[in-house]
């Protein structure tokens, strides 16, 4: 690594004279138009909570947001009177329980936001399931369903209730843990189930984001238990609300946030990261650099690889990155309950075997395995007007298309999804006030996360325990967000936001 340069990339001739400076011997922060305790990078919920916790202990905070809201994934949109969820669509725990809550209250504004507890349905072929957070309900529904197989869903169901114990307990001697680590859920399921509509249905929680063979066993093990048994929430005023919330703490304690702000370098000295440049060349130091942006364009493109160890920079070039999405976004002037869709979620499965529709979407095929229609409205009548829904349809997407552009399978991926959720809501594409769709592109362009990533890195078997550390090669660097521990998921990058912030404070 480079010992004692300033920046990675200098382009300006004012921006050489204050390095020239600097090597002069003049004072460091001659060479920086302003200076503050912390930087962080990005205000999706991991940089937000991690700015807004360090300013309510007393830190000066600056958080530098490219876009012109905060939130990243959990931001809305308005059109034509309708409020539409960007991408998040619901919390695991609301702010009853498990890492939001704890969030929420380490940062006092509990009170701030309401969540209203939802529920989700599984619709199959022949059958449809509810969720539910009572964790026994499932098994014993399914004994019911499938007698034959009643000893191996007790067994199924036992081994993925340890297994979610073992990772929090004691992960390092734990035998289960190290017989599944580089097992897919699918290994696991075939080891106890036979029926290939029962392992459809186990796994219709999760199968909607991965093929099972691409979901570590320990990681849906570990979510299946925590996030069903903590239940699903929508945040009132829609998911909107929750960023806004994180900014009002963070201003209210001295924070500054900028939008419109892309940064696009981490300045680093002898291995310490010592400010940031915006790509207007805004040059701000700091004492600690926290970076809520994804991981590769953070090392590779703002600090760059001769900065880093090689082995490191090899790391991240081998991770595997999480699938994007496609959303359809419709304000409809019909109540889908009057037709018979009364979820707040409901997750379609057209199939029971839907690997072939998996491995097409994998190869880059606009393929559809499975598709999810959220009605937000059911809970909150005021994101539509009167006598409106907000429908929302999705599927999970790839980012590359094999033999098209996303420009030009935008429309026809739009119209294949709202046919498909019209054979559940009869007569939507009648009753369309407003319709809109976001690509892998349009998730990549409004958060920057590679790919569009939904989740940061993926949950697939190789990756187990190979998240990037908060902490980072570069000292004085930390990581929030979901390209770091403990992962993807709101509650769960804001807990690593609030874990960062920590470390900075050595609480
Ligand atoms: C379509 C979709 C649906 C999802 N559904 C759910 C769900 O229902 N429930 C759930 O819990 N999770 C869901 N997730 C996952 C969840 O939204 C994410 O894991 C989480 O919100 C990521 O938060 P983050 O802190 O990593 O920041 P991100 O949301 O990735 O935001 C990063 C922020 O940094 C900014 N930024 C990036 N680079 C720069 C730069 N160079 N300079 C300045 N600013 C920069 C971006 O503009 C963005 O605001 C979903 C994700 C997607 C995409």
């Amino acid at each position: 690594m480079p010992r004692g340069s300033l920046w990675v990339i200098v382009s300006s001739t004012r921006w050489d004279s204050a390095i020239t400076k600097e090597r002069e011997g003049v004072k460091a922060n001659r060479g920086f138009d302003e200076e503050t305790d912390v930087v962080v990078i990005g205000a999706g919920i991991g940089g937000l909570t991690c700015g807004a916790y360090l300013a309510k202990r007393g830190k000066r905070v600056k958080v530098l947001e490219q876009h012109y809201v905060p939130g990243g994934c959990c931001t809305s949109f308005n059109r034509k009177g309708f409020q539409f969820d960007a991408g998040v669509l619901h919390l695991a725990g609301g702010k009853e329980s498990g890492a939001f809550q704890r969030v929420l209250s380490a940062l006092d504004i509990e009170d701030e936001l309401e969540f209203r507890e939802q529920f989700q349905r599984f619709v199959f072929p022949d059958v449809s399931l509810e969720s539910s957070r009572d964790v026994t309900h499932w098994p014993s529904l399914l004994k019911d369903k499938f007698p034959r197989e009643a000893e191996g869903i007790v067994g199924l169901f036992d081994v993925i209730g340890k297994i979610h114990d073992d990772i929090r307990r004691l992960p390092e001697t734990s035998p289960l843990i190290k017989k599944y680590r580089y097992k897919s859920f699918q290994e696991l399921l075939d080891e106890y189930i036979r029926d290939a509509k029962l392992k459809a249905l186990v796994s219709a929680n999760w199968h909607l984001w991965h093929p099972n063979w691409r979901n570590s066993a320990i990681d849906y093990a570990a979510l299946l238990i925590t996030e069903q048994s903590r239940g699903y929430f929508y945040p009132m005023g829609g998911v909107q609300s929750i960023p806004d919330a994180l900014v009002r703490a963070l201003e209210r304690h001295g924070g500054e946030i900028e939008y419109k702000t892309l940064v696009n370098q981490i300045a680093v000295r002898d291995g310490v990261a010592v400010g940031v440049k915006t790509s207007e060349g805004k040059r701000i130091q700091a004492k600690q650099v926290v970076s809520n942006v994804a991981a590769r364009s953070t090392f590779l493109n703002m600090i760059g690889e001769d900065h880093l160890p090689a082995e490191f920079v090899n790391l991240l070039r081998q991770l595997e990155i999480s699938l994007s999405a496609f959303y359809v976004y419709l304000g409809v002037s019909i109540d889908p309950r009057g037709v018979g869709l009364d979820a707040p979620e409901t997750i379609v499965y057209e199939t029971y075997d839907n690997t072939r529709e998996w491995e097409l979407l994998l190869r880059g095929e606009p393929s559809i395995p499975c598709f999810g229609i959220a009605v937000p409205t059911y809970i909150d009548s005021t994101l539509a007007p009167q006598g409106c829904h907000v429908v929302i349809v999705m599927t999970m997407a790839p980012y590359h298309l094999r033999n098209r552009s996303w420009s030009e399978e935008k429309r026809e991926m739009s119209d294949t999804l709202i046919a498909k959720a019209e054979k559940l809501i009869p007569g939507l594409s009648q009753h369309i006030i407003v319709r809109d769709a976001a690509t892998p592109l349009t998730y990549e362009r409004y958060t920057l996360n590679t790919m569009g990533a939904a989740m940061g890195w993926a949950y697939s078997p190789s990756m187990f325990l190979k998240r990037l550390d908060q902490r980072t090669p570069i000292h004085n660097l930390y990581l929030a967000g979901h390209w770091t521990t403990p992962g993807g998921g709101v509650p769960t990058v804001a807990l690593s936001g609030l874990k960062a912030a920590r470390m900075i404070l050595g609480e």
